[in-house]
């Protein structure tokens, strides 16, 4: 047998380890399974880099020459005691698993280190990507230090200030006419065509949940122990798979004893995986989406599956999923900012609006190991805290200081 192989979540088909995204006989999601030899044998192979990164567990990823690995060193993020929040809902073991800290800014860099370098080693003509966020600046950035030809589709109505920084890095932005559908089938098609690495990062992507998995071994070591509860925000839920497949997978080399229950944070104003969870039915796609939570705003329409995978996921872990409010995800990220210092997009932020809730039901326990992962950098989307700085005060001299800016 080989080492490791794509496997169907559906029909169970297998295929040869390769450029595989979905699979051919049922249109199923695809993930890299590997043999217990493989993993068993990551002890043996450890090979402790000086700098902290992903590429610490190349052990537990499909093997990759050195001179392929394209890498800015994502991934090695701070595990912070929570002191203050910790406080505020009486907590004893609250942690807050730094993400912003990634090279671009969120977590998504995990997963285009891996597809890029994988990518590499395959021998790829090129990296494409459809994104309106953060997957399209990581795509940008890491294709184009892979010396790859990269390109990232994005929607006709994305705002500039999104794409910015994709194009800063120097990869080469095509808007395409339509909603995110449109670009995905752009960026599916021209992989085919010109036989590119599609790194789109939805779950027609197994390389990016390999990427997303280093979370949980890097939780796991930070902590010396299994988390009770990890609170994830979602869109489609790769990243919520990607956690549940390292402490699988934690547990098969014979590290882990358990895993830990996963909490599927998302948004209101598009919450189809939290309300399917929650009502006890399957997947429908969000008809409106409306919230300013917009890197998880994912209607999910065309491709309800795979929410309906993400929903099976949170039910193995015996976890939880919660809708958060806009105004709740605002003040989970003020009190974020404010009590800890990390400076999170409202996207993120939903994780602690998510424990709050929580906490409060009594859902999670005052001494249950709890870990928030903080996704993405609030730099990114900066006008969601305040769109508007014209109310505030214009001075010439420090006389006009309003009154109560000084108490
Ligand atoms: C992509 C993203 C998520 C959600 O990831 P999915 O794997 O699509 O569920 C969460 N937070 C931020 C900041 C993101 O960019
Ligand atoms: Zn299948």
């Amino acid at each position: 047998m080989e080492k490791y192989y794509f496997e169907c979540q559906n029909c169970k088909q297998t295929y040869p380890y390769g450029n595989v995204t979905v699979c051919d006989k049922c249109g199923g999601i695809v993930t890299i399974k590997y043999t217990e030899d493989y993993l068993r044998r990551a002890d043996a192979v450890k090979d402790q880099q000086e700098e902290k990164s992903i590429w610490n567990y190349a052990y537990a990823l499909p093997e990759i020459h050195k001179e392929n690995i394209v890498s800015f060193r994502e991934g090695g993020t701070p595990l912070v005691k929570s002191r203050e929040i910790a406080r505020i809902l009486h907590m004893n073991q609250l942690y807050l698993k730094d993400e912003t800290k990634n090279p671009t800014g969120s977590f998504k860099d995990r997963a285009i280190s891996v597809c890029v370098s994988a990518a590499k080693e395959m021998g790829c003509n090129g990296i494409v990507a459809a994104s309106s966020g953060n997957g399209g600046a990581a795509t940008s950035a890491y294709g184009v230090k892979g010396n790859f030809p990269t390109i990232v589709f994005v929607p006709e109505s994305t705002p500039q200030g999104k794409i910015a920084q994709a194009i800063t890095y120097g990869g080469k932005i095509i808007k395409v006419k339509g909603n995110f559908s449109k670009s995905f089938q752009a960026a599916k098609q021209l992989a085919k065509e010109r036989e590119y690495m599609n790194v789109s990062t939805t779950f027609m992507n197994p390389w990016g949940i390999e990427g997303y998995k280093t979370l949980s071994y890097e939780m796991f070591d930070s902590l010396g122990k299994v988390p009770d509860v990890v609170i994830v925000p979602v869109g489609d839920g790769p990243i919520l798979y990607g956690v549940y497949k390292g402490f699988m997978e934690l547990k098969k080399m014979g590290k882990a004893d358990r895993i830990p229950k996963l909490v599927c944070a998302q948004a209101k104003g598009c919450s189809p995986i939290s309300n399917a969870w929650i009502e006890g039915r399957k997947v429908k796609a969000c008809e409106n989406p409306h919230t300013i939570a917009s890197a998880i705003s994912d209607p999910l329409e065309g491709y309800e599956e795979d929410g309906n995978l993400t929903v099976r996921t949170i039910h193995k872990t015996n976890g939880y999923a919660c809708a958060l409010s806009d105004k709740e995800i605002i003040e989970a990220g003020r009190l974020l900012a404010c009590q800890e210092g990390i400076y999170v997009e409202p996207s993120s932020a939903v994780a602690i609006a998510a424990l709050i809730q929580l906490k409060n039901k009594e859902i999670i326990g005052e001494n249950d190991v709890c870990v928030c992962v903080l996704t993405g950098h609030g730099l990114k989307d900066s006008n969601a805290y305040i769109s508007d700085s014209s109310e505030l005060p214009v001075i010439h001299t420090i006389d006009e200081i309003p009154e109560e800016y000084l108490v």
